[in-house]
């Protein structure tokens, strides 16, 4: 390799972290003083946070990892007869690597990375590194939907228009329907614990545009815009700075737009909504459903930097994962652990895979799929999206872990609360059935416990809502009674099993 000075480089340096800190400055100041023999990069994210800054050091065929390194330890490295041997953990590798060695153990050694592989290793706006990682990604418009439908791939994440639904039909239908098509890449998630979308484009947003731009291609469409959450800063600039960097090679138009950072602006009519401009964020009625009558009326296809990513990897490696939902499901592990991290499984794995990810195996429930997830004993259910459901589990990518102290009854109250402050209040069933089953809760607390009742709220809400919102809010409710119902009937006794709520009980109900 050359430097652009036409030295030879030997070591190549990386700095990996979420955010552009004083740290991370210095961090390369510190590389950048040993001259042109050393590449100096800025890359994203790895999808865990506690290793940040973290400085990845590269020669040999080998790359050091100096976890939350500061400009202090990287000048001492830096200075030692060998750096590698300095550094805490090493990995040994092929020459050419394109993608994110990874260690053996700890949490970036669990699953498989395929679509966060260039994670922390990818400078994220540079189309030229991009173009060697996907070398293989030619994407012929014509062919790609018949790919993407073939494989029978589903749709990623609570803002996906195909949420766990066969994304090539949309395709199909968009490219047909009459009107300006436009793409909606929805990267507005707005769940406190969500990092999915967020780290692809913190990390890789040319592995979200650049599939994103053949989708266009592929139905027609001359404008993509990309809807972010408007505190997601980081995001924001690295999908911007990667649309400019993609510019002189597409004819489609790339705009990044901020929408509010609010949870049911996620959902996809709302998000709609939101990228018209209109104040008052509503669900629409569907049919017809944004194939036909999307953004200002144009077809639009809308699925989130996840599901783009995954066709991406389709399209590069081919169909990997169970048949009925090939591919990988990327989860943010969160919660009562050890540590927070973003990992990928293959849809054919166990979920338990994540606990090693979280650094956690002793835990009272995890809540699967999101704030509206559904609360497990365990994680020995496969990571599809049939089984999942099957278990009444969340789908959105999100575990959190509840430590034995949590009350599973003031879990699901905070969570029956939050469906109840932060619906759009356009349907009778989730506006009044949220603020229900809010009260239903809140009476546990007062003696009266009426599992009949709770179950045929949460019966007409996952039925009648308008929308997502209103289904998915039932669900932690649901899950919570079919696994935890002893904590709801002793806490009508008086007690909680957990000794959480003498002190909580007020807050959690209120
Ligand atoms: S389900 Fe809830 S969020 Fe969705 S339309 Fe009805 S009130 Fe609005």
């Amino acid at each position: 390799m050359t430097s652009a000075g036409g030295s030879i480089v030997e070591t190549t340096i990386r700095v990996s972290a979420t955010a552009t800190s004083q740290a991370v400055t210095e961090l390369l100041d510190v590389a950048r003083t040993q001259g042109e023999s050393v590449q100096v990069l800025e890359v994203g994210p790895t999808g865990v946070p506690e290793l940040e800054p973290l400085v990845l050091l590269t020669e040999d065929e080998t790359t050091a990892f100096y976890p939350d390194c500061s400009p202090g330890t990287l000048s001492d490295a830096l200075r030692a007869d060998d750096p590698l041997s300095a550094a805490p953990f090493t990995v040994s590798h092929d020459d050419d690597v394109t993608g994110l060695p990874v260690p053996d153990d700890g949490p970036l050694s669990v699953g498989t990375r395929r679509v966060l592989d260039g994670c922390g290793w990818l400078v994220p706006d540079d189309l030229g590194g991009y173009r060697d990682y996907a070398s293989d990604l030619v994407v012929d418009a014509d062919s790609l939907v018949s790919t993407v439908a073939d494989a029978g791939l589903l749709g990623r994440g609570r803002g996906d228009a195909r949420s766990e639904q066969p994304v090539g039909e949309t395709w199909e239908q968009v490219a047909e329907a009459s009107g300006d098509p436009v793409v909606v890449v929805n990267a507005n998630e707005a769940d406190e614990h969500a990092r999915m979308d967020q780290l692809l484009l913190e990390s890789v947003p040319l592995t979200v545009l650049d599939p994103a731009v053949a989708a266009a291609e592929s139905v027609g469409a001359s404008a993509i815009v990309v809807y972010v959450n408007e505190t997601d800063d980081l995001a924001r600039r690295r999908i911007q700075q990667a649309a400019v960097a993609f510019a002189d090679e597409s004819a489609v138009d790339v705009q990044v737009v901020a929408g509010p950072d609010e949870y049911k602006a996620g959902e996809m009519t709302m998000a709609l909504e939101a990228l018209e401009g209109n104040d008052r964020i509503e669900a629409r009625r569907r049919p017809p459903g944004p194939a036909e009558h999307g953004l200002h009326g144009r077809p639009t296809l809308v699925h989130t930097p996840r599901t783009f990513a995954q066709v991406a990897a389709l399209v590069r490696e081919g169909s990997t994962g169970a048949d009925e939902d090939p591919g990988t499901r990327v989860f943010t592990v969160t919660g009562d652990a050890a540590r927070t991290a973003t990992v990928e499984l293959p849809t054919d794995a166990s979920l338990s895979a994540v606990e090693a990810a979280a650094g956690t195996d002793a835990y009272k429930a995890a809540c699967v799929g999101g704030v509206f997830g559904g609360f497990a004993p365990d994680l020995d259910v496969q990571a599809s999206a049939d089984a999942l459901a099957d278990e009444r589990l969340g789908t959105n990518g999100i575990v959190e872990f509840l430590a034995e102290g949590r009350c599973l009854l003031a879990e699901t109250g905070k969570r029956a609360k939050f469906a109840h402050e932060n619906n759009c209040g356009r349907c009778v069933p989730c506006r009044e059935g949220s603020k229900q089953l809010t009260d239903l809760l809140r009476a546990v607390y007062d003696g009266s416990y009426d599992s009949g009742k709770v179950a045929e709220l949460v019966r007409v809400m996952e039925s009648t809502s308008l929308c997502d919102f209103g289904v998915m809010a039932a669900r932690p409710a649901r899950t919570a009674m079919t696994h935890f119902e002893s904590e709801f009937i002793t806490h009508a006794g008086g007690s909680c099993l957990s000794g959480d709520c003498d002190a909580d009980a007020t807050e959690v109900t209120a």
